[in-house]
């Protein structure tokens, strides 16, 4: 069945609007096929029709676990994500959309070709899915991650 878009009157491109359904979509999915995060084939296609190559690299960062989601008592959170190779860890800020790779800068800022980073897919995708590690830490954490340009996870990596 095909999957279909609802729109709404809001003043968010059209883009950002579907976007977010896909992400319902996926998450209803993933409800219905308990255990399972097979999406289904159309799901898959309207994914890659808005994201292409960096679906399938957002997709295996999430079958990798390399997302993991700190917040801390305030409630203040981040993602980080661990690179498919390396061992360089990004920086992602959700509901903001913003990465600190140097892709989100030059694709997604500068260019305006892409609507998010393969990490922050990841990360949407994982929230959807409910597929994300999540770990508490202090204040003072969340700011080390935010002003520290590093290579390993802070905490447990
Ligand atoms: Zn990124």
């Amino acid at each position: 069945m095909p999957i279909a878009i609802h729109m709404d009157s809001s003043p968010r491109s059209v883009l950002h609007n579907t976007v977010d359904q896909l992400l319902l979509e996926v998450s209803r999915e993933s409800t219905l096929d308990e255990g399972n995060s097979t999406l289904s084939d159309n799901l898959l296609s309207a994914l890659h029709s808005v994201f292409q190559q960096s679906l399938l690299h957002a997709l295996d960062l999430v079958d990798k676990n390399h997302v993991t989601r700190f917040v801390c008592p305030s409630g203040r959170e981040l993602f980080q994500v661990k690179a498919s190779t390396g061992s360089k860890v990004y920086t992602c800020l959700v509901p903001s959309s913003y990465c600190n790779c140097p892709s989100f800068v030059y694709s997604v800022v500068l260019k305006e070709e892409a609507l998010w980073c393969k990490h922050l897919l990841a990360v949407r995708l994982c929230q959807a899915l409910e597929r994300v590690e999540s770990r508490e830490v202090c204040g003072e954490d969340i700011a080390e991650m935010l002003t520290t340009d590093r290579d390993t996870l802070a905490l447990g990596y």
